[in-house]
């Protein structure tokens, strides 16, 4: 339920742009892109917020390795991922924020937890001072003791806690910065991301997602910022964590070295079949990356696509209303529309989803052998569009575009015309016969034919 009637305001940390966009973000993005789809679909209205961490550590440090600015360097990998996630189909994000526009409202929360004693100054650092604020560590279950006497290789003897995390970070050489009142210096990670949710969405939101990597420390740190910002509690109210694509046994991420980018899938496989790959699992579960795990869901996508081809095929030749395969194809519908909406109303159980599909499928494959009427093939048709938009999938199967139909049309009315005028009348009516029965109406006028599709 969220908090304002049919409004959902929803947050996904994005990425911070510093190398090229791997399989572990695209699997992120594919599922909060489902998951807004589908809120969409049930008439929420949801705004999707993404912020881009566009200066940070990483970033910092890449840049002179590679002999680019550290502005350049996050556009290149900025728009690589938007290109990324344009061929994925990811449609539904109504704004990407960049955490440099919002220094501002960093720095406004910053003074503001330092007047309240959240926070503290050493030098030009400002540290977040996680004893202050009750219940730090409660999202992720993490005890601050037991980080505490664990082993730390590094420990910032400026920091009164281990665990303090930094608000903002004095200027080093070379670095960008922005004035602030504790001297020349940039944001720290976490503050980014709540002086953004805060400024769109005021104090208290429903959605907040990311990967699970995230919840420790990034949205426990959040929660804390926010909450001692605000006084308002809480700061979200559902919190939503796609789970670690896995590569051979361990998490892929860059840190680990092991990350596959979504470019090298794409030279063997196409978006589509990468995005059912992503699709095909909850989004909480982990996802095993092999080639073979890809390969065997090209080959199951296939098996969708063929049964929505073949219903686009038997169309033209099928009997209007009634045919011997109807009756079990109908039954086959309402139990999968049923089974489809109970898998995505139960935490957006996209495998058990596509399961019903693959049912349906079967179901249809049995159904046309007996024949089926063209009114069960629109409606099997229209119903496999439906689950298409919602898993963002068989877009590019749902047949040619509106200006290649259009273009095609055009050229038939003009071999017509041409066979009108050499007195060719018997294929100049089958041409206009043939294209009303597909709905298209030709109406002859003194310049010529003008037609409309109906
Ligand atoms: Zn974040």
């Amino acid at each position: 339920m969220p908090l304002q009637g049919k409004r959902v305001k929803m947050f996904v940390c994005g990425i911070t742009p510093y190398d090229y966009t791997h399989v572990g973000h695209a699997r992120t993005y594919v599922a909060f892109d489902v998951i807004a789809r589908y809120l969409r679909y049930r008439g929420y209205s949801l705004f999707y917020l993404q912020n881009v961490t566009d200066v940070d550590d990483r970033i910092l440090n890449r840049a002179p390795e590679v002999g680019l600015g550290w502005d350049e360097l996050g556009n290149t990998y900025l728009k690589d991922y938007m290109r990324t996630m344009e061929a994925l189909n990811v449609t539904t994000v109504n704004l990407y924020a960049k955490a440099t526009d919002y220094v501002p409202e960093i720095i406004e929360q910053v003074e503001a937890l330092l007047e309240k004693g959240h926070a503290y100054q050493v030098d030009e650092d400002v540290y977040y001072r996680v004893s202050s604020f009750e219940g730090y560590g409660n999202l992720s279950g993490v005890k601050l003791e037991e980080l505490r006497s664990g082993a730390r290789v590094e420990v910032d003897e400026r920091k009164e806690d281990p665990q303090d995390f930094a608000l903002w970070k004095s200027r080093k050489p070379g670095e960008p910065y922005w004035d602030s009142p504790w001297g020349a210096g940039r944001p720290g990670w976490h503050i980014e991301d709540t002086a953004i949710s805060i400024a769109h969405f005021g104090p208290q939101y429903d959605i907040h997602g990311g990967g699970n990597d995230l919840i420790f420390p990034h949205h426990d740190a959040e929660i804390a910022q926010a909450e001692a910002f605000t006084g308002v509690k809480p700061f979200v109210k559902y919190w939503m964590h796609t789970g670690f694509v896995v590569i051979k046994g361990e998490r892929m991420g860059k840190s680990l070295g092991n990350i596959v980018p979504v470019r090298e899938v794409l030279e063997r496989y196409s978006p589509e079949v990468l995005r059912f790959f992503l699709v095909y699992t909850q989004y909480r579960s982990p996802i095993d990356f092999t080639y073979e795990a890809v390969e065997e869901a090209r080959m199951a996508y296939e098996r969708l696509l063929e049964a929505y081809a073949r219903a686009r095929q038997e169309l033209g030749e099928a009997p209007e209303a009634k045919a011997a395969g109807d009756v079990s194809l109908r039954g086959a519908m309402k139990s999968t529309a049923s089974s489809f909406f109970q898998a995505m109303d139960d935490d957006f159980n996209t495998r058990d989803a596509l399961a019903a599909l693959f049912r349906l499928t079967s179901s249809f494959n049995a159904a046309v052998e007996k024949g089926l009427s063209r009114e069960r093939l629109v409606a099997f048709l229209e119903a496999y569009q439906t689950y298409g938009h919602i898993l963002g999938l068989f877009e590019g199967a749902m047949g040619p575009s509106p200006d290649l139909l259009e273009g095609l049309i055009r050229v038939l009315v003009s071999l017509r015309e041409e066979a009108r005028r050499n007195k060719d009348f018997k294929t100049s009516d089958w041409i206009r016969d043939e294209l009303a029965r597909l709905g298209v109406k030709l109406e002859d006028t003194s310049r010529g034919a003008r037609w409309r599709i109906s």
